[in-house]
């Protein structure tokens, strides 16, 4: 790209589109400032687009002749596509969007992300496999007629990270929604097979440099479609989050690998942020989790404790109790705390909750909600609920934040919560979830358990022992009609 290189306000342009970028990441590190940071990126991505299209219209109109338009701007790249044809591609791809995200439910987030993360794989897999096919047009050959070295490795390491990150997201998509089950599929060998194909992926990327056959360029291609498929595979229950936020990393690695093969710097700026980005977010979730971020990316190496899940006991004793009982014990406590999960995002219970933690209030009753870093299914799941139904930021609190309060809380109430406050977390080995940290709501003097069956398990599929304590109140019933009748009981 030559062309943009040549035109100062183009790069001046990706500049101001890189600082749009990353003061949106800043915004959103806090709920106060997500919707500013999030205003932020659309900016960004809007200056990226507008200007990479229009330093590229000369290059789109009508075929290149002999003309200077050619020379001027370098070897045409899109001279394939009319700017019609171009529009209406991105029109078509808008219109997606938009439906998409119109019609996803907050639940279905995550592997919406997945599908999402599978798409910027493949796509740097095609524009790599469209650079190796015609190499003149993107402007990598050498003066001997073959791909510049650089670019052979800029494209063997793009179709790799691409392919891994596509056949990794479809697992991780196929796993959140349902198609497979959560939990992990240890093959056997897999570490050992998984270090062979890597080192014959990189051996065959260091071929490939002294040597352009095209089947190098496939098997390297078929070898990465593999490992990302078993790298998955491997991962389940607990681990899921940080698989989401791990792939999230590697398609922000491909963008770049795009970037560098179409040589656009605002990709490769974008596509670096967006990979050291998940790769932080995916230390952080692992430090959070207790688990080694290497045994994560090495596909669930030592995961190997995560044994069957946990027969539902359904037969033990265990006390039910209503939402007048709810109301009662709640309106004469000190202090509730509040544990949100999943199925009050299934529920869409949050408004109805933020209106039970006002009306708890005005009985002066202390109401805190505690988060957990993977409670929900996507990072920081909760905290945009709640967000939405405006609760408090004040009033919430994090793991490491709250935890030891629960032993001077009258009652903490857990609505669509499971796994995240699962004992068996601490001292069942066998257990799926052993080694995550959990909020410790069994230490408060009462819980309330807000779910719709006995029978129904939660992500990680295994029973939770404080069901049957006698400290435990089980409410059971859908969580928003359960908190509108809890509502009505304290008028
Ligand atoms: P869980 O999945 O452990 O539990 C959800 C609970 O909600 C269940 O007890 C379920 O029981 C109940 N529930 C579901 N629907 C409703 C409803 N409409 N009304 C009332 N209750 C309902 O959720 P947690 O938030 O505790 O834990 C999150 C789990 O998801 C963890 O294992 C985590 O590893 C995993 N995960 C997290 C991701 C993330 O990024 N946060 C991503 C992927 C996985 P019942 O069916 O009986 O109602």
């Amino acid at each position: 790209m030559e062309h943009v290189a040549a035109n100062p306000w183009a790069s001046l342009a990706y500049l101001v589109a890189g600082v749009c970028f990353i003061l949106a990441l800043r915004g959103l590190s806090s709920p106060a400032s997500s919707q500013r940071g999030n205003r932020l990126g659309m900016i960004g991505m809007t200056i990226a687009v507008v200007t990479t299209l229009v330093t590229h219209i000369p290059r789109i109109a009508p075929p290149c002749p002999t003309g200077a338009i050619c020379e001027n701007f370098g070897t045409p790249v899109l001279d394939t596509l009319t700017l019609v044809e171009l529009l209406v591609a991105i029109g078509i791809g808008a219109a997606i969007g938009i439906v998409t995200a119109r019609r996803i439910a907050m639940t279905a987030m995550p592997q919406l992300v997945a599908a999402f993360h599978s798409l910027v794989g493949l796509a740097a897999v095609l524009v790599a496999a469209a650079a190796f096919l015609n190499p003149g047009a993107f402007g990598i050959l050498g003066d001997d007629g073959e791909i510049l070295t650089v670019s052979r490795i800029e494209m063997g390491l793009g179709i790799a990270i691409g392919a891994i990150t596509f056949s990794g997201s479809v697992i991780a998509f196929l796993k959140l929604n349902g198609n497979m089950g959560g939990k992990p599929i240890l093959l056997p060998g897999r570490h050992v097979i998984n270090l062979a194909l890597l080192a014959g992926i990189l051996g065959l990327i260091a071929y490939f440099t002294q040597d352009q056959s095209p089947w190098i360029f496939w098997t390297v291609t078929v070898l990465s479609f593999v490992i990302g498929f078993l790298l998955i595979v491997p991962i389940g229950g607990a681990d899921m989050p940080v698989v989401v936020s791990m792939l999230n990393s590697y398609s922000g690695w491909a963008a770049a690998a795009m970037g560098f093969t179409l040589h656009n710097t605002a990709m490769i700026v974008t596509g670096a942020l967006v990979g050291s980005s998940g790769a932080i977010l995916s230390y952080i979730m692992c430090r959070a989790m207790n688990r080694s971020f290497i045994s994560v990316i090495a596909g669930g190496f030592g995961g190997d404790s995560g044994g069957p899940a946990g027969a539902v006991a359904t037969d033990r004793p265990w006390k039910r109790g209503s939402a007048e009982d709810a109301a009662f014990l709640m309106s004469q406590a000190e202090q509730v705390i509040i544990v949100p999960g999943y199925g009050m995002a299934v529920a869409q219970a949050q408004h109805a909750l933020r209106e039970m933690g006002d009306k708890l209030k005005a009985h002066g009753v202390r109401v805190k909600y505690a988060i957990h870093p993977v409670a929900g299914r996507m990072p920081g799941h909760m905290n945009v609920l709640l967000a939405e139904a405006n609760v408090p930021y004040d009033d919430v609190f994090e793991l490491e934040d709250i935890n030891s309060e629960f032993a001077q809380t009258d009652v903490a109430f857990v609505i669509g919560a499971n796994d995240v406050t699962n004992p068996a977390a601490k001292t069942d080995k066998s257990s799926p979830i052993y080694g995550m940290p959990v909020l410790d709501v069994e230490k408060a003097k009462t819980v309330l358990f807000i779910k719709r069956s006995m029978g129904g398990v939660g992500y990680a599929g295994v029973d939770n022992e404080l069901f049957y304590r006698d400290n435990t109140m089980m409410l059971l019933a859908d969580a928003k009609k359960m908190v509108e009748e809890i509502v009505k009981s304290l008028d």
